[in-house]
């Protein structure tokens, strides 16, 4: 959908990814994959890392932590983790926020929470379930935020086996955004990342975050 980023720029000769990690919060979700973030540090991945208030409200320690890293660069994954729509259209199963107000209502508390938190006002928002209609992604763009989309799932919400993982990042096309989670440590994310990392290496893949 127009408005919607899913790719980066790219470089002749290295094929480029942006990796980013989804922390969802709410019921199941507000785990922490602390060997995922682990594996990126040893590997200096830079990562961006899309931060639901529920999530941020859990890990407020943590929260600031990550940001202080520069590693990672800290955006928005929404406050109640709302597909994002003006009439309510669902995702998932999940209801969609039911009006512009609605909309605002997903964007703006967690922006305040992660500005007061971190220091740093996000620039980048992903809605829950990452589904929206046409007018939510212009008040989105409209608050000042670009709206990050997706090229590749790498994790299916960190339900895929470890192998499936590995497959989606080695076929990533260059210039792909991917999303993977950081919420699910039980999930094979890690696992997948860290078996194609020598695959990715050895193509010499620029890692980037959104910028
Ligand atoms: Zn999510």
């Amino acid at each position: 959908m127009p408005g919607i980023v899913d790719r980066v720029g790219t470089v002749r000769g290295r094929p480029t990814l942006a990796l980013t990690f989804d922390a969802c919060g709410g019921p199941g979700g507000r785990g922490y994959d602390a060997d995922l973030i682990a594996l990126l540090r040893a590997e200096r991945i830079p990562a961006t890392l899309f931060l639901n208030e529920r999530w941020v409200r859990v890990h407020r320690g943590l929260t600031a932590e990550l940001a202080r890293d520069r590693l990672f660069a800290i955006a928005s994954h929404g406050s109640r983790h709302s597909p994002l729509s003006v009439d309510g259209r669902s995702a998932y199963g999940i209801a969609g926020t039911r009006s512009g107000r609605g909309v605002l209502a997903e964007i703006e508390p967690n922006q305040r929470l992660l500005t007061e938190v971190t220091g740093t006002v996000p620039r980048w928002f992903r809605a829950g379930t990452a589904h929206y209609d046409d007018v939510a992604v212009e008040i989105v763009r409209r608050s000042g935020l670009r709206v990050a989309g997706f090229t590749v799932n790498a994790d299916d919400g960190a339900t895929a086996r470890p192998d499936s993982v590995r497959q989606r990042l080695v076929n990533a096309p260059d210039g792909a955004i991917v999303l993977a989670h950081m919420n699910q440590p039980r999930g094979a994310t890690c696992d997948g990342l860290r078996a194609a990392l020598p695959a990715l290496k050895a193509a010499r893949t620029r890692f980037v975050r959104l910028t």
